[in-house]
């Protein structure tokens, strides 16, 4: 009985929060009675709850119609807050983020932890998070917890990393980071992490299927928010995915993957070149160039549309490559058309939003999700 009791009270509590959470502009104790079918005392209860706990407040006034005008309502974003560090293999970035994914605080660094194993992962992910806290005057007492993304297969229990090429991480225990970080603690996968903060970005419905283009071609997909993760959490090697019969060598050591045709060392590594220098040869019209980049889309557009047709939803393009593509949508978008049978354009295809920063937000998403679901 008291359990039942209680677990009616918190349902009634948290269902007065998303409520407020989800609400553009200003709630009342009106309105949130109307919508929610509650009594005006039963709210009244519970926003003395929500508000001694710092996660609601009274703003100002909302308009109302005559007489006395109604207290406005609204949830404090920053009551609390969530970090996500990503670690690439030159790069550590580092993102607080409020409840609303407002980043609050964001590092990126270079730092080689190339080879060197879980230790020097360890090693420099919980001095570099202690710094920025510091340094950023984070109030930990308001930190749900820390996200740590990587660029690589876990276990489901995420203990190891099973195989992380490009940190050169096979089969590692990731205890030594788990006992490093002195708070709640996750370890994802960084293009899950992105696609999980490009579907918040978009508004949080629907389903979402995200391509990273950053090195290699990875990708996760969003099935109302929640990461699809396959029977062996190998779900979404969009890169290997063959789009060439008996096509270029892959990494994989397969032949006509679609990394081996749209990875950006295709366009930049490959021809001894940076990114910026292809795409400023390619704008001065390199004729060679010209016709390399084609073919980049070509496959992608066909990559895109396979993707398409097996999920049937929006599909994001981000990571390192995607930041050069805005001129070229367009025509990406008519080359995916030319491969869909079913839609007279590929406007379900779009750039992310949140750039170099959608991994670590990603990841801070976790701890937020994690905080929505149980309040
Ligand atoms: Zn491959």
């Amino acid at each position: 009985m008291e359990s039942a009791f209680t677990d009616r009270r918190r349902a009634t509590r948290s269902a007065i929060y998303h409520c407020l959470y989800e609400t553009e502009g200003i709630s009342t104790r009106q309105s949130l009675a109307q919508s929610l079918g509650l009594s005006l005392p039963t709210i009244y209860q519970n926003l003395t709850e929500l508000t001694e706990l710092g996660l609601v407040r009274y703003s100002g006034e909302a308009q109302s119609t005559g007489g006395r005008r109604a207290a406005g309502l609204e949830i404090v974003p920053d009551a609390r807050f969530a970090v996500g560090v990503s670690v690439a293999a030159n790069r550590l970035r580092i993102s607080a983020a409020d409840l609303k994914l407002n980043e609050l605080a964001y590092r990126s660094m270079n730092c080689s932890v190339l080879g060197k194993g879980v230790s020097e992962v360890t090693d420099r992910v919980a001095a570099e998070l202690e710094r920025f806290l510091d340094d950023f005057r984070l109030d930990r007492t308001k930190m749900l917890g820390v996200c740590v993304a990587l660029p690589g297969l876990m276990t489901p229990e995420r203990d190891r990393v099973l195989f992380a090429p490009t940190l050169q991480l096979r089969d590692s225990d990731l205890t030594p980071l788990y006992a490093a970080i002195p708070y709640p603690m996750y370890v994802a996968n960084d293009a899950t992490s992105s696609g999980h903060a490009e579907w918040f970005a978009r508004g949080a419905v629907g389903n979402l299927a995200y391509i990273s283009m950053e090195c290699g071609i990875g990708g996760s997909v969003l099935i109302g928010g929640a990461p699809y993760n396959g029977s062996n959490q190998r779900s979404c090697e969009f890169g290997h995915m063959c789009v060439v019969p008996g096509g270029l060598k892959c990494s994989c050591g397969k032949h006509g993957c679609l990394e081996a045709y749209c990875s950006p060392d295709r366009v930049s590594k490959d021809l001894g070149i940076s990114l910026t220098e292809f795409f400023d040869e390619l704008e001065s019209k390199n004729p060679e160039y010209g016709l390399l980049w084609t073919d980049v889309l070509q496959h992608l557009a066909v990559g895109i549309a396979n993707i398409r047709m097996a999920f049937d939803c929006d599909i994001v393009l981000g990571g390192l490559l995607s930041q050069y593509i805005p001129p070229y949508l367009p025509l990406l978008r008519q080359y995916v058309t030319a491969n869909d049978p079913f839609s007279e354009n590929a406007d379900y295809v779009s750039l992310s939003v949140l750039g170099g920063h959608s991994v670590p937000l990603g990841a801070a998403l976790h701890f937020i999700s994690d905080f929505l679901d149980n309040i």
